[in-house]
């Protein structure tokens, strides 16, 4: 028997659909594909988390797994798998995904240090080269010894323009993996260790008002590589865009335009000359998932770690305060996550309940606490601190928000239900709200474009369903919407996917005819 803690036998019974292979089936070495079942059980699991906590708001991720060994005799797979389910955070593909992500940081990390060079009128007066690397290069005396290009990958000239990537693992979306430049997936054997990685390439959610060929576009499979090969994949897709990419027209510089010029098949072809072997087939993926991590979790090496939503990443006040006191008390690690909340790490069970209670009283409180609106919602910056915004992001969600929760109520949507949200001050995207079920772009002073169709699991691409809207006229639109979700979706359908299958016609006619 694995204990992953306490039984919730009755639990695991209404959740049963999460599962490939019904309880009263033995996991046993024999079931068809034994990782496969663990990753429904994980997946059961974190359904699971989300649905229990105490009166604290503490999640009570516990549950227990009947398994048939007669004599006690545990099939070494079985009981590597059973490990992996009482540790999801510290199996071995996140920390190999964690690994990777730092290898690729080093790789792409530039070598000279023109990158942290600050210039006036012509003049470098800083530098962080080391003043007898300044010197040799001003003197041109570094000879042999130094290099005419110190960038092993950059060569002469930098990228064209910014490159992401994000490194994740099977099902978990956290990272909104399709919008990066490249993704990368961990892809393990039947027995969880790490083979390789399946990459996606040519993500990125950029575009310019009224110029239909610039576009927010999903990454698309590229291919399957074997675990040793990543890094040379990872430098030869680099080095195809430092070559091909554009670089007379910033608007097209993202390697998502060349792909898109070129077709992905051409873009493998050409990768392929410079990683010296042909790319293996895309590996089967299960589907994703988002996954928050706010809240308390166990952290899988027994420490405890708690993920601490923040508005729009802002840290500031009283909340700043007790932020800097609780890490600075207990030496905690810190993660900022690509929803623009914390994790704090490494936290003891016996610090669990004061630290709880000094974020509540910071105005930080645990999810359930927090209208689930606002737990997925994200905005940019935008006004007043940066320059290319047209109009409010971070500063006018709280309210569009809670405008919205408003329509809900109206219309007769449970306070439990939400929808992805996120708002950016122009279509930049930085918020990416082309991958919101409810996406609003800056188009104007206090107007927004409406883009609908994004999934929750941010696996969709949005698309603009209407334009200029006056943040005071949202409700004229949205109600409409809503409602229409509130009366016609099927069951569990998401407020993004029931747009999609009714279509843009018919929500702009009961748009059109709304009273
Ligand atoms: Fe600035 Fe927001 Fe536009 Fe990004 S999306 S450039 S942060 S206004």
């Amino acid at each position: 028997t694995s204990e992953v803690k306490r039984s919730k036998v009755e639990l695991f019974k209404e959740k049963s659909n999460f599962l490939r292979y019904p309880l009263n089936e033995e996991l046993t070495s024999e079931a068809p594909n034994i990782n496969e079942a663990a990753t429904q059980l994980i997946k059961f699991h974190g359904s699971y988390q989300q649905t229990n906590r105490d009166e604290r708001g503490v999640k009570s991720y516990q549950f227990m797994l009947r398994t048939k060994n007669p004599c006690g005799k545990v099939p070494n797979r079985l009981y590597l798998v059973m490990d992996d389910l009482a540790a999801p955070y510290t199996k071995k593909e996140y920390v190999f995904a964690q690994e990777t992500a730092e290898n690729i940081a080093a790789l792409l990390t530039p070598q000279a240090g023109a990158y942290y060079d600050l210039w006036v009128d012509g003049e470098k007066i800083m530098s962080a080269e080391p003043p007898e690397v300044v010197k040799a290069r001003n003197d041109n005396t570094h000879g042999t010894n130094f290099p005419d290009s110190p960038e092993p990958i950059y060569g002469t000239q930098f990228l064209p323009r910014k490159f992401k990537i994000a490194v994740t693992v099977p099902t978990d979306n956290s990272v909104d993996i399709l919008t990066n430049d490249i993704g990368v997936v961990v892809v393990s054997d039947i027995d969880g260790e790490p083979q390789g990685f399946n990459i996606y390439v040519g993500g990125g959610m950029g575009r310019t008002h009224r110029v239909e060929t610039t576009f927010p576009r999903l990454g698309e499979p590229l291919g399957y590589v074997p675990k040793e090969d990543i890094l040379y994949a990872i430098k030869s897709i680099v080095v195809t865009q430092r070559e091909n990419g554009r670089r007379d027209d910033r608007r097209y510089s993202r390697m998502k335009y060349l792909i898109d010029e070129w077709g992905i098949d051409k873009f493998r072809t050409v990768v392929e000359q410079y990683y010296g072997k042909k790319f293996e087939p895309f590996r089967d993926l299960p589907e994703w998932e988002f996954k928050s991590y706010l809240g308390w979790h166990e952290q899988g090496n027994g420490a405890l770690f708690c993920g601490v939503h923040i508005d729009s990443g802002r840290i500031g006040g009283n909340m700043k305060k007790t932020l800097r006191e609780i890490i600075e008390k207990y030496n905690l690690n810190v993660r900022i996550t690509p929803n623009q909340n914390l994790i704090l790490c490494d936290i003891h069970h016996s610090w669990e309940e004061p630290i709880t209670a000094a974020l509540a009283q910071a105005g930080l409180l645990q999810p359930m606490e927090i209208d689930p609106l606002n737990l997925t919602a994200m905005a940019c910056p935008a006004l007043p601190l940066c320059p290319l915004a047209i109009t409010e992001a971070e500063r006018g969600i709280p309210q569009i928000l809670k405008r919205i929760r408003a329509v809900f109520n109206k219309v007769g949507i449970e306070n439990n239900e939400s929808v992805v949200i996120r708002v950016t001050g122009c279509p930049n995207g930085c918020a990416r709200p082309y991958m919101a079920e409810l996406g609003l772009v800056g188009d104007g002073p206090n107007s927004y474009q409406v883009w609908l169709g994004g999934t929750p699991n941010q696996t969709s691409l949005a698309k603009c369903f209407t334009n200029k809207v006056k943040v005071q006229n949202l409700e004229k639109v949205l109600e409409p919407l809503f409602c229409s979700w509130k009366g016609k979706r099927l069951q569990g359908e998401s407020f993004g996917s029931f747009t999609t299958r009714i279509g843009f016609d018919k929500l702009q006619e009961l748009v059109d005819k709304w009273e």
